[in-house]
């Protein structure tokens, strides 16, 4: 970057303590390696790090530091308000540390910091173990777990992030840590729901439990504002008194042609059911069937890394991409009116929204036990943009926009950091409050002083070290 002037013995330096590489902006590849997967963002970092061992990463960051440099920290690239890179600063990216390790006797999995949920997927699958994470298998575990992690597991067995056994870390001194309910638990605390404030995670060691290799899941389909109506109300019934095997998240959306749905407008109702017991499963899927009887479904037993990989062909990296979500407890005859008219006014592709239900194991993980925030919500809605055309760039995001503001008056508190887009000139403290809430924040403001006083990790959902 001609506005970066570069120390040569310090980029020496570095180059010889790298079992990776460095990319300048001169370099070949250098375009490719700058881009991260939302294509709104657009950014020229002075230096690329690509790490090639663990060893990498304390090298890295005492290089970005001493040069007085921004760092952004690349797990997976799927940020999407595009905190994995940034102008005139340094790029940390880890993509190339994917390797999972299982250790199927004591059911735990060590994660390099550039796996993504496939290669998670992949390895655990092949000893009947599965760790929660998200829906789409190229986003990284780095991000989605530090942020929290969402997904087909969650009321089953909680988040990502609730998972974790430990997390070996570079701190903002360049110096290892380990985070653990016995090491530094207070750091442990902050790192499930924090993000990445407190230093550049190394590697994550997580919990797995047992799944069939197959499982029980599908969808149900819904055309047209008649059956939304049946299907949402059915659903909010049903999910009352769900056992905690069962996880399920309504999409709404234009379906891609390769779904082979037609192209109206569809609700799908998705769910897994992380249980032995077919039987079981069967007759839960039947009653909301009776209750809201589907136009279409596929509903079968199917390899847990397909049935993990099934919309990944929306999210290519290289989409435009802004997100917006709310928590929420109603679902009732008001907030469904909202949520159709809505989903009626989405004729287009290239957005969609998702409803999460809650509850079980994700919900009884004490408030203060994460900084995640917000356990007691019932729903999560996460309104989506994935569109190719910058020239629609405005509709799209007016749309998330428009319908995160519809849902604000029965938001029950807290955000997900994870599900944010770029919110430029917005104070981080006041964007953090709204997250966390006061407690937590407060909490979290005390950790960011003791782990990153200088606030050297700050390209994040950020936390500030000084005190309001
Ligand atoms: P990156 O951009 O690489 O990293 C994101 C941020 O995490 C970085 O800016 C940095 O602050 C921090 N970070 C990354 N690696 C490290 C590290 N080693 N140490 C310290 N900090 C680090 N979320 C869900 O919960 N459930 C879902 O189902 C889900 N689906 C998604 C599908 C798509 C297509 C996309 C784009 C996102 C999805 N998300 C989901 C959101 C996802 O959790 C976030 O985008 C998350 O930030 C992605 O992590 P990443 O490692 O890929 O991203």
């Amino acid at each position: 970057n001609p506005q970066t002037e570069l120390d040569e013995d310090a980029l020496a330096g570095l180059r010889q303590q790298l079992a990776g590489s460095v990319l300048l902006a001169a370099d070949p590849g250098y375009d490719e390696a700058r881009r991260v997967w939302n294509a709104m963002i657009d950014r020229r970092p002075a230096v690329i790090v690509r790490a090639g061992a663990e060893s990498d990463i304390a090298p890295a960051v005492r290089f970005a530091l001493g040069q007085g440099l921004p760092i952004a920290v690349r797990g997976g690239g799927h940020n999407v308000a595009g905190n994995g890179t940034v102008d005139a600063g340094v790029v940390l990216d880890l993509g190339g540390l994917r390797n999972v390790e299982v250790d199927p006797d004591r059911r735990t999995v060590r994660v390099q910091p550039g796996a993504t949920l496939a290669d998670l997927d992949a390895a655990t699958t092949a000893h009947g173990l599965a760790v929660p994470t998200g829906v789409v298998s190229s986003t990284g575990v780095a991000g989605l777990t530090l942020g929290g992690g969402f997904g087909w597991l969650t009321r089953a067995d909680g988040l990502a992030a609730d998972n974790l056994v430990s997390v070996e870390l570079v701190t903002a001194g360049g110096h290892p840590a380990t985070a653990s309910d016995t090491e530094n638990p207070d750091l442990f605390w902050g790192l499930r729901g924090g993000g990445g404030n407190f230093g550049v995670a190394t590697s994550f060691t997580f919990r797995a439990r047992p799944l069939p290799s197959e499982v029980f899941s599908g969808n149900l389909v819904y055309y047209g504002p008649e059956h939304w109506t049946i299907a949402l109300q059915a659903w909010e019934h049903w999910t009352r008194e769900l056992p905690d095997e069962l996880t399920s998240i309504i999409t709404v959306i234009v379906p891609p042609p390769s779904w082979e749905l037609g192209d109206e407008p569809a609700l799908i109702i998705g769910f897994c059911w992380a249980s032995e017991d077919r039987g079981e499963g069967e007759r839960l899927v039947d009653a909301l069937r009776q209750a809201a009887p589907p136009d279409a479904e596929a509903v079968e037993p199917v390899p847990w890394v397909q049935w993990q990989s099934q919309t990944d062909e929306l999210f290519p990296k290289g989409v435009r991409a802004y997100w917006k979500n709310t928590s929420f407890d109603r679902l009732d005859d008001e907030v469904i009116a909202l949520i159709i008219g809505r989903a009626a006014e989405q004729t287009w592709h290239g957005t969609a929204f998702d409803i999460h239900h809650l509850g079980g194991a994700f919900g009884r993980v004490p408030e203060e036990a994460t900084a995640f925030p917000n356990r007691s919500a019932r729903f999560w809605l996460n309104v989506y943009g994935f569109w190719n055309d910058a020239a629609d760039d405005a509709a799209r995001i007016n749309f998330v926009r428009g319908f995160a503001t519809d849902m604000r008056p029965f938001a029950t508190g807290g955000q997900y950091i994870n599900f944010m887009g770029a919110e430029p000139g917005q104070d981080p403290r006041s964007l953090a409050l709204t997250v966390y809430g006061p407690d937590k924040l407060e909490r979290l403001t005390a950790l960011k002083r003791a782990w990153d006083p200088d606030n050297a990790f700050r390209l994040n959902h950020n936390i500030q070290p000084a005190p309001a």
